[in-house]
């Protein structure tokens, strides 16, 4: 892994399209019990070269009920977006994660896993990647049982998506407790 780790960390595939340059952002150990993977690092996150140390981040963790240092400890938690560097803005926020990123990097990652960690798809990107379907986030959502025990589907923490989480008070009351629960036993 750690090898494969240094190989990403010089990748420099998409170098043309990235308005900031390349920094793939990623954490990842052969004895990650649970993958975070999201869309892409956004621009605070590319300059202090540290992935969710932000309001989403915050949020992620009072989701998952756990503090910073078991977050960013890769034995826990391998941090995997779909794209590993900031891919700049578009006309409505960032643009999505390069499509060259996750085909060519994230199948070598996880398959240097030692066990079969559970898989946290966070927003639409990283769903559509992994689950290949045409469903709505909506929907997954409130079908996230049938993903278990391989994958658990989550909206993203942003506080850009205050809206969707007012609108669906649900997700708070019978989703992450659920969640809460699968990490606790995975970190167990
Ligand atoms: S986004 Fe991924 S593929 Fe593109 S330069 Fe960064 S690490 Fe390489």
């Amino acid at each position: 892994m750690k090898g494969l780790l240094t190989e990403i960390r010089q990748c420099s595939v998409c170098k043309p399209f990235l308005p900031l340059g390349p920094n793939p952002i990623i954490s990842a150990s052969p004895k990650s019990k649970i993958v975070l993977a999201s869309q892409a690092p956004g621009r605070i996150a590319h300059e202090q070269s540290v992935a969710w140390d932000d309001p989403s981040g915050r949020r992620l963790r009072e989701w998952l009920d756990v503090d910073d240092k078991t977050f960013y400890n890769p034995d826990n938690f391998a941090i995997l977006p779909l794209g590993f560097c900031y891919p700049g803005k578009g006309k409505t926020g960032d643009l999505p994660p390069r499509p060259e990123c996750a085909p060519l990097w994230h199948k070598q990652v996880t398959d240097r896993f030692e066990c079969d960690p559970l898989y946290i798809l966070i927003g639409n990107h990283s769903q559509q990647f992994y689950l290949q379907d045409k469903l709505t986030l909506t929907r997954r959502i409130q079908n996230f049982e049938a993903y278990l025990p391989k994958y658990f589907v989550l909206p993203h923490p942003s506080p850009v998506n205050h809206f969707w989480l007012n609108k669906n008070k649900w997700f708070e009351s019978d989703v992450l407790p659920v969640l809460k629960a699968e990490i606790q036993k995975r970190l167990s």
